[in-house]
Formats: structure tokens, sequence, C-alpha cells
């Protein structure tokens, strides 16, 4: 069976929907993922924060405006008297629900359970529409299956267990609907699996039921090469391994959320990114196969902060950098990027929250100075260092951009930059003419 996921702009109108079901219903049983209708989890998002700052009437005001949309959806979505009827039904309880928080007291438990609100009206209307056109269809309650542990991993075992008793309890159907990113914590209580979580919902179902393929559908035909927004004439990259997949998604090609890679490629599923605007372009295809001996695309990560500790006591000492990452772990601030001397060493992070903090633990160990507003350039590709040549043009590439750090080893399938913010679209533009 395969997992199709639809994204919110792929579900963010009724002509879209329907066209997402037209898509679906070929007959072929398959697992139907989305995510909520496009701007809802952010206006859902806006409507908790109104709540956190005690504005009851401000999140009212929003729930209202946001809930008229969906009745517009309604009508222009349904034809028959009882999908209308039901369909109401559904948007009333649900942003009925959204208003009863109005006097209660607001915690992040609250939160999530409004944030869930996006998947569960888009798929419960979606349901509607396939019954409305007499599809054998059926909706697959997340929140029934997808779960976190302690640690917000995913519990796989708990998911592939509970994703069987579903597909068992509803034999025979064609097409099962279930929602993108919400799920269960350990402890029961409504969760998500973060913004942009739907992929990896259907690559956690996927990985669940060893599904034969992993479908993203969103707007786009794939995986560009480069940064369609600043560089023109960008293309689709057909093929991509898992790990340079990840590497993409992870250093900013926005179409893929970057957790999403991990099940599909420990379980060997492929991941196809597809277009719902043009459904018969190919797209892009995540597997083991890949373009050999070749440079496969160029993606740029956004606000990044550089820290560099320069210290005499590293000279020919151990144990310096431990106590370097200790201080990052301690507070929980992931490293992107490493490069290191006999006597500094420099990291990236992206998460500032606790740099203040960091900085002055890391003046215990050497001098350290701060650059904020960089940009991680990253270059994916067939990098064994046995393809020589690679490394060195893009090197050449950005002989002209003024280069804070540079970083390749990590994996055979990058080499990153970290540049200014300001150079970022000259940068993306020299490899682009160098590369492609
Ligand atoms: N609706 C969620 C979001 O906007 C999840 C997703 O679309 O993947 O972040
Ligand atoms: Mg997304």
């Amino acid at each position: 069976m395969k997992v199709l996921k639809f994204g919110g702009t792929s579900v963010g109108s009724a002509a879209r929907i329907k066209e997402v079901a037209k898509l679906i219903c070929d007959g072929e049983q398959k697992i139907v993922v989305l995510s909520a209708m496009s701007g809802t989890t952010n206006s859902l998002v806006e409507i908790a924060d109104y709540y956190y700052k005690n504005n009851a009437s401000g999140a009212i005001e929003r729930v209202n405006a946001l809930e008229q949309k969906y009745y517009d959806v309604i009508e222009e979505l349904y034809t028959g008297e009882t999908s209308i009827k039901a369909a109401t039904e559904l948007i009333a309880r649900h942003f009925e629900y959204l208003r009863t928080f109005s006097n209660a007291v607001f915690t992040i438990f609250e939160e999530k359970a409004i944030l869930a609100q996006g998947e569960l009206i888009s798929t419960g209307m979606f349901q509607l529409y396939l019954e409305e056109r007499g599809e054998n269809s059926v909706l697959l309650p997340a929140l029934d299956f997808m779960r976190i542990d302690k640690n917000s991993e995913p519990d796989t075992a708990f998911i592939a267990e509970n994703m069987a008793k579903q597909l068992e309890m509803n034999p025979g159907k064609t097409y099962y609907i279930t929602q993108g990113y919400i799920c269960r914590n350990y402890y029961g209580e409504i969760d998500n699996l973060q913004r942009g979580g739907s992929d990896y919902t259907a690559s956690l179902i996927g990985a669940a039921i060893k599904a034969k393929e992993i479908q993203i559908w969103t707007d786009i035909d794939g995986m560009h090469n480069n940064d369609p927004r600043f560089v023109e004439g960008t293309r689709p990259v057909p093929y991509l391994n898992f790990e340079e997949a990840a590497e993409l998604a992870y250093f900013g090609a926005k179409i893929l959320h970057p957790t999403c890679i991990l099940p599909a490629k420990l379980n060997n599923i492929p991941v196809r990114l597809l277009n719902t605007m043009e459904p018969a372009a190919p797209g892009t295809l995540i597997s083991l196969k890949s373009n050999k001996k070749a440079i496969q695309a160029v993606a740029a990560k956004d606000g990044i902060t550089a820290i560099k500790i320069k210290s005499g006591r590293m000279l020919l000492a151990y144990g310096f950098l431990r106590k370097v990452f200790e201080i990052f772990e301690s507070h929980q601030t992931p490293i992107d990027m490493v490069t290191t001397s006999e006597v500094g060493v420099s990291v990236t992070i992206d998460n500032t929250k606790n740099l203040d903090e960091i900085v002055d633990q890391l003046k215990k160990l050497g001098t350290v100075s701060v650059d904020r507003d960089q940009v991680i350039i990253c270059v994916v590709g067939d990098l064994q260092p046995e393809n020589v040549g690679f490394q060195s043009q893009a090197v050449n590439a950005m002989r002209n951009i003024p280069v804070r750090m540079i970083s390749f080893g990590g994996s055979n399938y990058n080499v990153s930059f970290l540049i200014r913010a300001e150079d970022k679209k000259a940068a993306l533009q020299a490899l682009s003419a160098e590369l492609f």
C-alpha cells in the first residue's frame, strides 16, 4: 500500500480539495494523510496566543473569522443536502470547542488541543466529500495510533501495532484518510509532531505498514537544485538518495520536513515528492538510488549564529572540545556546523534562546566572538573523496564571497559554507552558474 500526504496548499480551497479527491480516487487502496487547510494552523497559533495573553475576546474574534472561511468552503465543496448538513455540524462543533477556552486557565495542553483542530477539520471535511462522491473510504483517527514517547520521539512500536489495529477494524476500504501532524504524548494528552510535521506522520505511517512508497504532494514539482526564490532557471532533481535528501531538507529546502527522511530510510521506503498542480510531472524520487559523481543541489539555511572560541589552552590539549560541546548540550542547543584549528573552534547554531548563558560559560574557556545573521550554504551531491574536483569546484564558485567557515568530511554528501546573510543571493547565483 502507498501513503500519500497532501500539504496545506494542496487542500487549501474547495477547488483544491476536489482536485485531491480526483487524484487519489483511482481505485487503488491507499492511506491519505492531510494537513490543515493552508493558513489554519497559523491562525490557531494566533488564537492560542490571544488566550495566553488573557484576551479571550481577541481570540474569539479570530475564531469567528476563521469559522466563516470554512462555511464559504462548504458552500463551494458540497452539493448534497446531507453532506452540507454534516459538514456544517462538523465545523460548528470544532469552532464551538475553540470558543470554550475563554474563561479557562490556558496552558500548553490547551494550546496543543487548539492546534490539533486544523487537521481534524480538514480530514473530516475531506471524508464527507468522498462520501458524497460515493467512494469507499474511512477516516482513521490519528489520535488513536500516532504517539510520541517521554522524549518526544515517535513510539514506533505503538504506532505499528495500533495502525495495524485500525486497518483491521476497517477491512475492505479503498481509501484510508487520516490527520497529519497530530498525535498523543506519553501521558495520553493531545500533542503534535511540530510545525510542518505532517510529512513526518506520512513517513511514520509508511514505516509502520511497510508501505511500498511514501508520496509527499505539495505545490512545487519536486526538490529543486537551487532556491527558486533567488535563482532563475532552477529545475527539479529527479533522484536523490536518503542522505542527500536529508541534508537538503535540513539545510533549507522547504519542500520536505527534515525528520521525514529517517523512518523512510530505516525501512528503505522510497519517498516521492510530487506536485498537486502538475500531477504528471515526475517530481523527485528519494531512495537508495542517486546520480553518481554529480553535484545535485544547493540549499541555504537562514538565521544562523556563529560562535568562535579561541584559546591557547586548546593547543596540544585533549578534552577541550568536550568542554565546549557540553556547554551547548547543557543548554539544549543543537550545533549545526563545526570547524576547528589548533587554537580555536567555530560552531553554528540556529536556536539562540540561551545564547547569552552559553557565551557566558564559553568565556571561561577562551576568547569568544559571536556573528549573527549568517547563512549556511549547503552543496549536496556524490562528494566521495575519490570523486576529485567537486569540492574545489564549489569553493571556486565562492571566490568572490566572503566565507566565514567551510565544512567538508562530516558526510560524503555535502560541503557547507557559512556566509553573511547579505551575500546569500550572490552565493546561490554563483554556485548555480558554476555547478549547473
Ligand atoms: N498543519 C501543520 C502546520 O502547518 C502541519 C503541517 O502542515 O505539516 O505546521
Ligand atoms: Mg509542509
